[in-house]
């Protein structure tokens, strides 16, 4: 089945609202045409209303780095699904690998999130993957069972179209050691695979799954001639609005990557 691809930059913490403003006039000066994939900027907080201003007219999407999953409440620090959506958000990251390992998010909190974000209308990425000591002890399927199962649990197949997966391997992420198309396939192949005996053939058909780890201009086309690689995650390659947009350049140029959506 053919997936739209989807083209994401997570900014993690750089760029002030300037900073996001020139990259965005630069980066819309210089691609050149995106009509068959999607693109999704991911900025830090302070960042969003002004991209959301600044994109609103563009077909590139927004998205956030977290959120908290309650509406309001005193939470000192946190960001709502509401106050996101107000931003022109459709999209929020759940369970980035740094917010698991630095901030202690639990399958649990991702959870609550997953399902908070589809009850405000914003499509949630949920990211998944490995530490290389779970990988070099050969349980990197187990470890991503733990994390679907906790991560979706109590999701109905209906909405499943909504949700993508990302799958990080955590020692690929901003280490400059990418995993190779045929390990980052086989991981993804296996997600789908238990996606189909959770829910249905038709539903792990249609969805998206991504891969993210330090996917380059040079390395990212290898990637997505995968058949189950649908799209990339990007950080580090993201930050530059030339280097991000060759990276969608290459989606582009994949066989039927021009295609009309
Ligand atoms: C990420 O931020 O999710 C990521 C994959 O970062 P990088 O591309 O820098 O490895």
């Amino acid at each position: 089945m053919k997936r739209r691809l989807l083209i994401a930059g997570n900014w993690k913490m750089h760029k002030t609202p300037q900073e996001t403003q020139q990259f965005i006039e630069s980066f819309l000066a210089g691609v050149k045409e995106f009509s068959s994939c999607d693109v999704l900027l991911i900025p830090s907080f302070t960042s969003l209303d002004r991209a959301g201003r600044l994109l609103s007219e563009s077909r590139v999407f927004i998205g956030a780095q977290d959120m908290h999953s309650d509406a309001s409440g005193a939470y000192t620090g946190a960001i709502s699904p509401g106050m996101l959506v107000a931003c022109g958000c459709n999209f929020v990251l759940t369970g980035h690998s740094e917010r698991r390992h630095v901030f202690g998010d639990s399958d649990d909190v991702v959870n609550r999130k997953l399902h908070a974000a589809l009850e405000n209308e914003l499509r949630p990425i949920l990211c998944v993957g490995e530490t290389l000591d779970q990988r070099q002890r050969g349980r990197t399927e187990s470890v991503l069972e733990d994390q679907l199962n906790g991560g979706l649990k109590g999701i109905d197949e209906k909405v499943l179209a909504d949700i993508v997966i990302a799958y990080e391997p955590v020692w690929a992420i901003g280490t400059g050691k990418t995993a190779t198309p045929e390990q980052a396939q086989a991981v993804i192949a296996f997600i789908r695979d238990w996606l189909e005996t959770h829910f249905s053939k038709p539903a792990a058909g249609a969805m998206r799954i991504l891969y993210g780890g330090s996917v380059t201009p040079a390395n990212v086309r290898s990637l997505l001639a995968q058949p189950d690689i649908d799209g990339a995650l990007i950080g580090g390659a993201s930050l530059d609005p030339d280097s991000f947009a060759q990276i969608i350049a290459a989606a582009m140029s994949l066989p039927g990557g021009d295609a009309p959506c």
